[in-house]
């Protein structure tokens, strides 16, 4: 008997690696769901300046792999998305995703910044990260404070879309930057999005693999 397999795959990570591999598989002609848990893909290495040991500069790298997956018909963004199960076998896995809300329209947001600027709360930006049990809290600078979520990455000089969210944890739910916003943005409309795919491979990359052979984890 026929097995009925997917001609899809599915990487989990948005870092240099998920998307290096997201690429490699959509230019094979395979369908790519890129899943990221943060607002934006690009990862680590899009908040550095240079990378070691070479010194080279970091977005020159990063910017011109995130324009080409912002563009890849092959492939399909899933940011601020997470994987909540996958059941099935090999070839034909069904992969269940919540994508939060981010209460910001993409398609509309230029990435202004007026809503971070008019925002009264304030709290910690993802980076630097929050210190673990134990650990020392730093001493913050003005520049880690921020006001509403940005995505963090990509830079705007990436050329991607830079796009805001509302980090819920932290709004006060005021709607000043709902007022504030010049194109209408922002929404208390939108709710989690519960995604199903159909995929043949759920391909998990962590950050800093040791081999690229071994990109492919699975369940
Ligand atoms: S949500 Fe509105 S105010 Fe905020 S960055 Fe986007 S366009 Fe600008
Ligand atoms: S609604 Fe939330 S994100 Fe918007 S300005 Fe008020 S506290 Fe900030």
């Amino acid at each position: 008997m026929l097995r009925k397999t997917t001609g899809a795959v599915m990487v989990v990570g948005g870092g240099i690696s998920g998307m290096q591999s997201a690429l490699d598989l959509a230019n094979s002609g395979f369908k790519v769901y890129l899943v990221e848990s943060s607002p934006a893909i690009g990862g680590k290495m899009a908040q550095l300046d240079k990378t070691f040991p070479t010194n080279d500069c970091s977005m020159c790298i990063v910017s011109p792999k995130l324009v080409e997956l912002g563009r890849h018909r092959n492939i399909e963004l899933l940011t601020h998305s997470e994987v909540v199960g996958v059941d099935g076998e090999a070839g034909n896995f069904k992969a269940r995703i919540i994508q939060h809300a981010r209460y910001v329209d993409i398609d509309k947001c230029t990435g202004c910044g007026l809503c971070e600027l008019v925002c009264p709360v304030t709290h910690l930006s993802w980076f630097p990260e929050q210190p673990g049990p134990g650990e020392k809290k730093k001493k913050l600078k003005a520049k880690d404070k921020v006001l509403i979520k940005g995505t963090g990455s990509p830079e705007p000089s990436s050329l991607a879309p830079w796009t805001f969210s509302v980090n819920e944890d932290a709004c006060a739910k005021c709607g000043v930057c709902h007022r504030a916003c010049l194109h209408d943005a922002v929404s208390w409309q939108k709710k989690n999005l519960h995604i199903s795919i159909r995929t043949s491979v759920p391909a998990a990359v962590p950050a800093l693999l040791p081999a690229r052979k071994n990109f492919l984890q699975l369940p």
